[in-house]
This record gives structure tokens, sequence and C-alpha cells, in this order.
């Protein structure tokens, strides 16, 4: 075994037990807030059912005691009170259960609320969280054990519920026992003791397992989802990567197998080992009882009574203990779900922030900004520079990698600057409220959504408040060329794209642009950043396509990522990026006359046509 992981498994101890035990508070409210009838009304039904078992028990206790006089000729006896007190255990044993059922009833459907209530607050949370989280396998990790809570968490509600329902009746049957000997309940809860001690270990050795398996557990999600999807299909079969794929699950698998029965082996031994001590004293207390009867003091119906509530004590004790053990051990998976829930973005508004403005008078400064990506020191972005007017058209040129959507990250505000800053008509970016500011601007990424939704909905998605505004879709189809894509589909706007749903089709990729792009156009945003969106159009189409662009956002601020020189040229200005830094800026023409890296990379190209 790892190392670190043997520190890890022994450092989640009693301690950590009992503090995540605070988690279940706020877990109970979420329950509650989730449904206050459900909840209230499955509590209520519990406490009722509580009493239920030590009833039975006495009434039991009493039809033994009068046929037991009838039989030994006692006048006092009545045999038409032994057939009220058997119509009294009928109607018990209904009651117990409706009432059963009706529990059940209530906590499947409260479940099936909660279970929705934390997945659609998991999406919100998500939604909310920085885009740097979303780059960090950590995040991913913590994401997947909180996914996991949604489902199982219900379960252990359930536990806590019926703990409080065996507690209730413990408390009658232990009335009960005390009443004949005040020892057998400590005797009891001593010999159970070791018993939940034990099984508190193991769980708590369980879990660490989990936990340290979080990675694993996700690499073989994604290796079931290369080995069959439709994004991996193609290159699977073209490589042969099947068996591969195969192989390393089953490493995974079998590695995940062994250490969970080795774990799963060792908790049933000792398990078994413990479990002798409290047969044997149930046992010793029986013949005590016994011995109390035969010797005529204690009646037979209080031999019964008393077996009977000994029995169902050391059930309930046992159940608790092993609930109790449950729901401490699912404590700690409920921390990991908090844990999601307490990870805060930092790209947000702060407070009293302004609205972006409307319209933009000056434009965007760069000012000595430097970024590197969280977790890591190399700076994508060095002391960069330049300003984009209003109106105006910037293009970025430079190598892959150079950070040219680096940058125009950083102008969305999906991150902000390691150093220097990024100004808007002169504020900084951070002083207005992010999701106005991200309304004034439509991106279209290099790695843009292709959403499988109908075609309608992969343009409406760019303003989502106008999603029914078949006007503005069309309007927004016909600026970005995709309008000649659409009338080609058999169900027009109405058609499913991407081939995960029913009766969905396929497009190209330069098709999935045009799409792309008029979900920028639909945003109509004063600024509109295009990351190299016609890079799988052929030559002429992405010539209209930026002619229309230059027509279309004549007064609009643009920055332009592009590998083609023919669009390049076409802004107001030209920024050529190298190692994160500006080495040159200006027009096509003066770039050209200063014959530095500019030149030289037009040249290139240009000769690649000739
Ligand atoms: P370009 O758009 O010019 O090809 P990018 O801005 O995408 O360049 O990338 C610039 C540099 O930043 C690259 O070296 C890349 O490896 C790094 N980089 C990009 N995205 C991330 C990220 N999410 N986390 C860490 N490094 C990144």
């Amino acid at each position: 075994m790892h190392p670190h992981s043997a520190r890890r498994m022994a450092s989640i101890g009693w301690r950590d037990r009992f503090v995540a035990l605070r988690n279940l508070p706020p877990l109970l409210k979420m329950v509650w807030a989730t449904s206050p009838l459900l909840a209230g009304g499955g509590l209520a039904l519990r406490l009722l059912a509580a009493v239920v078992p030590v009833t039975a028990l006495w009434v039991g206790k009493l039809i033994i005691d009068q046929t037991v006089k009838i039989i030994s000729g006692d006048a006092t006896g009545s045999i038409s009170r032994i057939w009220l007190l058997l119509g009294a255990e009928l109607a018990l044993a209904v009651l117990g259960d409706v009432l059963g059922r009706c529990i059940t009833l209530c906590d499947s459907l409260l479940g099936d609320k909660f279970t929705n209530h934390v997945s659609l607050r998991l999406m919100e949370h998500a939604g909310k969280l920085d885009l740097v989280s979303f780059e960090d396998p950590a995040f991913y990790d913590k994401l997947e054990r909180a996914r996991r809570q949604t489902s199982d968490r219900m379960g252990m509600l359930a536990l806590l519920a019926s703990m409080l329902q065996n507690g209730i009746t413990l408390v009658f049957l232990s009335a009960g026992l005390v009443w004949f000997s005040p020892w057998f309940l400590v005797v009891l809860v001593a010999a159970l003791a070791p018993v939940f001690l034990g099984e508190s270990h193991f769980a708590q050795l369980g879990y660490s397992m989990l936990y340290r398996w979080t990675p694993q557990r996700r690499q073989l999600d994604y290796l079931r989802f290369l080995a069959a999807s439709n994004q991996s299909a193609k290159e699977v079969k073209i490589f042969g990567l099947s068996p591969y794929l195969i192989q390393k699950a089953e490493e995974l698998f079998s590695s995940f197998y062994f250490e969970n029965c080795r774990l799963a082996v060792r908790r049933a031994a000792a398990g078994s080992a413990l479990n002798l001590l409290p047969t044997a004293t149930y046992y010793g207390a029986y013949a005590l009882i016994l011995q109390r009867t035969l010797s005529g003091s204690l009646s037979v119906g209080d031999l019964t009574f008393l077996a009977g509530a000994f029995l169902r004590s050391r059930t309930l004790l046992q159940t608790m203990f092993a609930n109790l053990t449950n729901v401490s051990e699912q404590a700690l998976y409920v921390k990991d779900l908090f844990d999601f829930f307490d990870t805060q973005p930092t790209v947000v508004s702060k407070p009293g922030a302004i609205p972006a403005p409307r319209p933009i008078s000056k434009g965007f400064e760069f000012r000595q900004v430097s970024f590197s990506y969280p977790g890591s020191s190399r700076l994508v972005l060095r002391d960069v520079s330049f300003r984009l007017e209003r109106g105006q058209k910037i293009a970025l040129i430079g190598e892959n990698g150079a950070g040219k959507t680096t940058l125009v990250k950083l102008l969305a505000r999906l991150y902000d600057p390691t150093s220097g800053s990024i100004l808007l008509d002169g504020i900084d970016l951070r002083e207005y409220d992010v999701d106005d500011l991200r309304r004034e601007i439509g991106v279209i990424f290099q790695d843009y959504v292709r959403y499988d939704m109908k075609a309608r909905d992969n343009i409406g998605l760019g303003r989502v408040e106008e999603l029914f505004n078949q006007e503005r879709i069309e309007s927004s189809a016909q600026k970005s060329l995709a309008s000649s894509v659409i009338s080609g589909l058999p169900a027009g706007f109405d058609q499913m794209l991407g081939r995960r749903f029913e009766g969905g089709v396929d497009l190209s990729t330069g098709q999935w642009q045009k799409v792309a792009l008029a979900r920028a156009y639909m945003r109509d945003a004063q600024v509109l950043i295009l990351d190299e969106p016609t890079a799988s159009l052929d030559a002429r189409a992405e010539y209209e396509v930026f002619q229309r662009f230059s027509d279309l956002t004549r007064d609009k601020t643009a920055v332009l990522i592009s590998h083609r020189f023919s669009t390049v040229r076409m802004a107001d200005r030209i920024l050529v990026l190298e190692d994160g830094t500006v080495l040159e800026q200006g027009s096509h023409k003066q770039l050209l006359e200063l014959g530095g890296r500019y030149a030289e990379l037009f040249e290139l190209q240009a000769a690649g046509y000739r």
C-alpha cells in the first residue's frame, strides 16, 4: 500500500467521525426543506409505530397468564377476556403492518424528492463555480463524491429515523426489563459495545478505501466512456483500442476487488467473533428468567414477556448500534457533499459592483497583464499591454500555445489576471457585475459546444431569454450563414442535432461552426470574440463568413483569432503574440512594412498558396 494512503486511512479517526456527525443537522434541514409534509408525516408515523411492539408483547403476556389460570382452575380466569385480548393483538398486528407500509411509502416519496433536490442544487452550485474549478482534477474527485451522495444519502436518513423509532421502542421494553432487573440492560449494553466498536472501525476503513479510490473510479468511468461512446468509436475502432481499454479497466477492477475483499473478510471474521458475547449473554439471561419462573417467583406470562422483551431489546440494540455505525460512516460521505457546496468561486461580483457600460464609450485596455494558470508558476501571458477601442476589430495571431485563447478568456473575465489589470472604459473589470459584463460579450471558442438538441436550441441558447423568438433565431442563422445548413435539414429548425438522441442528424465540423457562430449573433452583445470559429470552413466559406461579420459588426468591438491572413488582414489592428508577450502590433500594412515576424509568417502562408 502507498505510504500516503496508509496515513490517510489512519487519519480518519474517531474524532473525524465525530466531527462528521456535525453534518447531520444541515442535512436534516435540507431534507425537511424538501418536503415538510412527508418528513413530518414519516416521523409521526414512526413514533406511533414505536409503541406497537411493546404493547403486543404485553397483551401476549396477559393472554398467557389468563390461559394458565383457566387451565390450572383459577376462578379469576375468564375466557371472554382471552378472546378480547386476542382481538386486541390482531388489531395491533394489523396496525403495525399498515404503519410500516405507510412509513416505507413516505420514505420512498421523500427519497425521490430529496435526490432530485440535491441533484438540482449540485447543478446550480456547479454553475456558479469558476472555470478554474473545472480544470482541476481534485475538483472532479470532489464532484464525483458529492454526486454519489444524492442517491445514497436517503438510506441513511431512513436509518436515522428508524433509530429514533427503535430508541423509543427500546425505552418501553427496557422499562419492563428494568422492572425485572436493572442489571439486564447494563449487561446487554456492555456485551454489545465491542460489536459496535468493531463495526465502526471497519466502516471507517471502508470509507477511507473508497475515498482513496475516487480518482481510480473516475478513471474507470472514463475508460467505460471511451470504450463505448459515439465520440470515441471512430478512433477506438481504427486504432483497435478496445482490448487495451478493457485490460486497463480489468486491472483497476481487480485491484479494487482484492483490496475490498481483504477488508470484507477481516470484517466478517471480527464481526462473528465479537457477536459471540451478546449471544452468550442472551442465553445466560434466559436461563436466569427460566430458573425464577420454575421457582415460582415469575408467572409463565412474565417469562414470555421478559424473554420476548430481552430478545427484542438485544436485536434492537444491535440494530441501533449497527445503524449508528452506519450513520456515522455515512456522515463522512455527507461531509463530501457539503465540501462540494463549500467550494467557492473566486471570479465573482464584489459587493456594490457596477453594471457594465451601455454603450461602451472608450473600450478595453490591458495594462501589463500577466497570467499563470492556477497550480502552475509558468506565466502564460507576460506584461501584455494594448488597447481595444470601441468599435475596433483586432486580430490575434501567433503559434499554438502563444496565449491567444487565454487572453480572450481574461477579457471575458473567465479568469482574473495574476498581475496587472484590464480596464473597460477606464474601470477595472473586477469592479463590474460579472454576469452583467458577460451579457455584453459574445464568445465562440475554438472548442465551442455541439449541443445535442434541436437546431433552434443550438442557436437560441446564445441568448436563453430569447429561446422562443423564432424571428431572432432565423436572423441569427442568416447572419452566420447557418440558414443554408438548416434549410437542408429534414426538420429545419426543429431538427435534432447530434447523434446522442433518437432522430438526431450529425453535421460536418464546418456546419457546426456556422451554427455556433449563429449563437454569437443571437447574443447581440457589444463585444464579439471569435476564437478560430472558421478553422474548419473552406477558404471561400471563411471569406464569406468574415465579409458578413465585418459588415454586420461595423460598429461593434471585436476580437478575432485566426490563422488565415485573408481574415486577419480585415482587422483594424493585429497583435502578434509569441510566448505570452505582444511581439508586434499594428495594421496589416504597418506590420508588413515593419518586416518582422508578421511579415515573415505572411510570406510563408502566401508562398504556400502560390
Ligand atoms: P493559443 O490560444 O495561443 O493556442 P492558449 O492560450 O490556449 O494558446 O495556451 C497558452 C498556454 O497556456 C499553453 O502553453 C497552454 O499549455 C497553457 N494552458 C492553456 N489552458 C490551460 C489551462 N486550463 N490550464 C493550464 N494551462 C493552460
